[in-house]
């Protein structure tokens, strides 16, 4: 895994939290200590905000997926997406919105893409091989729910190793 992962709006944050590591398979992990966070179900990662524009990215496999998903051909539900690698193809939008968002509920929830699985976090390698997580800190859920910790960082580094084949 080479790339960064996740953040729709296409910029990755810098924790400011004390910083903490595991080791998984893919070597040292860094994430913030002592967050919480709880999905509120605002789906504002489905949709452009005053001032941000949300870049709904896709990995191949994603592509796949939601196609097999929804019997929808990948020109129907995205778009090229040239020089967002790993990400290929970027989700349509209508008005400002993801296709598949309904009301505020994703209608191929099980399907959904891998930067929304990971949304709010976001995964980049450093020069040195580690990898560092993330986090938009401007996602309501922050500073909500219970405390999130390695459980949650290792499962998503799994999902990303998994998703792009790495
Ligand atoms: S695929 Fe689902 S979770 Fe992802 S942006 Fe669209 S509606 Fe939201």
């Amino acid at each position: 895994m080479d790339q960064s992962i996740g953040s729709a709006s296409g910029h990755f944050k810098r924790s400011s939290h004390t910083v903490v590591s595991f080791t998984s398979d893919e070597g040292e992990v860094r994430y913030p200590a002592n967050l919480t966070w709880t999905c509120i179900g605002c789906a504002n990662s489905c949709r452009d905000l005053p001032g941000r524009k949300r870049n709904i990215l896709l990995v191949p496999s994603d592509t796949k997926r939601i196609s097999s998903a929804t019997k929808l051909t990948a020109q129907e539900f995205s778009l090229s997406s040239p020089g967002t690698v790993p990400y290929d193809r970027k989700m349509k939008k209508h008005k400002g919105k993801c296709i598949f968002l309904q009301g505020s509920r994703c209608s191929i929830y099980r399907a959904r893409p891998l930067i929304c699985r990971f949304y709010p976090f976001s995964l980049r390698s450093l020069s040195d091989g580690t990898l560092e997580v993330g986090f938009d800190p401007s996602c309501s859920g922050i500073g909500k729910g219970p405390s999130r910790g390695e459980k949650l960082f290792h499962d998503l580094v799994t999902l990303a190793r998994k998703e792009l084949g790495s």
